[in-house]
């Protein structure tokens, strides 16, 4: 089945960030598939937004999980022929305390490997599955938008110590933008990386500095990127940052 709406997929849509660019995608006439892990999280958020006469779709997508991915492009394959946008937006902050100070506490010198593999598999692999499966989708449809939530702790300009399960599941997630957009130069499937700032959700925390209808802004902009736009970048505020 085919059809004409345009149709955007987001990972970790029940709750954050997510959620708020499930809610502008929507004002904006998107048919969205809200995914999230959690089933009964997952369907309250849709239903949520469905009450505000929004056209969201409930699908639950474990991003660590290659068979929910495989699952979900046989969904979006059967009940849409088309994906327009996929907002890589599910994520872990991971690093935990460990030692009696702060400063011990997030140092490289006590990360646990497994913190750093379970990061990588949120934050970096689950993006890389969705890309390999539904980028030549977007290919063959001659349209795509892919917008990977990364961080600027993920900045190499400004690499500081601490956070290194979170900030080098992010650089990495960086580079499958920037390899995903090598692979794809020329076509009309842009491909990008976002830093949507500090933002007060469960992750960013209460002191954080802008609310989720800023943070989301960003990777609303990118979902609609004109024909001729860029891919291959790293943007905050509209604006491309340095790696
Ligand atoms: P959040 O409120 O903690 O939400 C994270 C979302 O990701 C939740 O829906 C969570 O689901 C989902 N998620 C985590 N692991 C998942 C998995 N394996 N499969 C599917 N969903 C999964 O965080 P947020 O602040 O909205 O963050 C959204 C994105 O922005 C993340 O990629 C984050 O790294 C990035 N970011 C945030 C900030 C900030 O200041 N908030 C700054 C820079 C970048 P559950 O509810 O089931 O846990």
């Amino acid at each position: 089945m085919s059809t004409q709406k345009r149709v955007a997929l987001v990972t970790g849509g029940n709750k954050g960030i997510g959620f708020e660019v499930c809610r502008q995608l929507g004002l904006k006439g998107f048919t969205v598939i809200l995914a999230a892990r959690n089933v009964d999280k997952g369907e309250s958020a849709t239903q949520t937004l469905k009450n505000k006469n929004l056209d969201v779709k409930f699908l639950k997508l474990d991003v660590t999980s290659e068979a929910d991915i495989d699952a979900a492009l046989r969904y979006v394959t059967q009940n849409f022929g088309r994906l327009d946008v996929l907002v890589n937006n599910a994520g872990v902050f991971m690093d935990t305390a460990v030692g009696e100070s702060d400063d011990e506490e997030h140092s490289i010198f006590n990360a646990k490997i497994d913190t750093l593999r379970a990061s990588m598999e949120s934050n970096t692999y689950g993006a890389f599955m969705l890309c390999q499966r539904f980028v030549p989708m977007m290919l063959k449809a001659g349209y795509g938008r892919v917008v990977n939530v990364s961080s600027g702790m993920a900045q190499l300009i400004q690499m500081n110590g601490g956070f290194p399960g979170y900030r080098l599941s992010k650089v990495a997630l960086n580079a499958v933008t920037r390899i995903f957009a090598d692979e794809t130069a020329g076509t009309n499937v842009l491909i990008n990386s976002v830093c949507p700032g500090w933002v007060k959700t469960d992750m960013g925390g209460e002191n954080a500095e802008i609310d989720v209808a800023q943070g989301a802004d960003t990777l609303v902009w990118l979902s609609e990127l004109p024909t001729g736009g860029p891919s291959g970048g790293f943007f905050r505020e509209r604006k491309s940052i340095a790696w």
